[in-house]
């Protein structure tokens, strides 16, 4: 009997943290996909292909889809065409970035990082016009975490790098990856930057996050770099 009820105290506590987790990648919903929402058919039917679907009326619509950004809740949210050409600029609804630019030259001094005290050397900075600051976001074991940045620190970064000042606010972000050798940087659309942050949440394990991590942080950046519209020389 008591074994019993300790037994159900535990998975209420086990639901309760599943749910916090999940609370932790609802940003991100739809940016990680293999964890992406599966449709199984009743009565034990073989599970179909992870399907994507509007987040705003529910059609099933193509991986390669656009998406839109809730800017107060700073969601990002699949859209099919129909409802990205009519929310676009709706409410809180923006079209998110559409330009990748490769930034070979970022000038990024050890100190002026370390004045960002971010202890990963991989993450991504967003003007937001709500908070009125800029954000940064790097990932850890708990998910993607924020970070408000100090003025100065941002500032200094616009000083060596003018490039920076045309940052379009909340649809754009700068991703920085000091874990590789040279550093990598780009402005890259907003929602590409939370797909990073989804696909280190998917593959994260144990503490410093494993080797599948690496591989798909390395898988992202290759990709990115193909994307790329742009390339920023000095
Ligand atoms: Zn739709
Ligand atoms: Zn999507």
């Amino acid at each position: 009997m008591s074994v019993d009820g300790r037994r159900g105290r535990r998975l209420v506590a086990d639901a309760v943290s599943a749910r916090k987790r999940a609370d932790v990648v609802a940003g991100l919903r739809g940016l990680a996909r293999p964890a992406r929402t599966r449709v199984n058919g009743a009565g034990g039917a073989p599970p179909s292909a992870d399907v994507e679907i509007c987040d705003l009326c529910g059609v099933t619509i193509a991986p390669d889809h656009r998406h839109l950004l809730h800017l107060v809740e700073r969601r990002i949210v699949c859209a099919c065409e129909a409802c990205w050409a009519m929310r676009s600029g709706e409410g809180d609804y923006r079209p998110t970035g559409n330009r990748t630019l490769w930034l070979p030259d970022l000038e990024l001094p050890d100190e002026v990082w370390a004045g960002f005290g971010i202890p990963i050397g991989l993450a991504f900075f967003m003007r937001s016009t709500v908070t009125e600051c800029v954000v940064a976001m790097y990932p850890s074991p708990a998910g993607a975490t924020e970070s408000e940045l100090h003025f100065e620190s941002w500032s200094r970064m616009t000083e060596l790098n003018p490039v920076l000042g045309d940052l379009e606010p909340d649809i754009e972000g700068l991703i920085v990856n000091r874990l590789s050798d040279p550093p990598m940087y780009a402005i890259a659309p907003i929602d590409r930057c939370y797909a990073l942050a989804g696909a280190i949440k998917a593959t994260w394990e144990g503490i410093s996050g494993g080797t599948g991590v690496e591989h798909a942080v390395a898988s992202f950046f290759e990709e990115l770099r193909a994307e790329a519209t742009g390339v920023s020389g000095s």
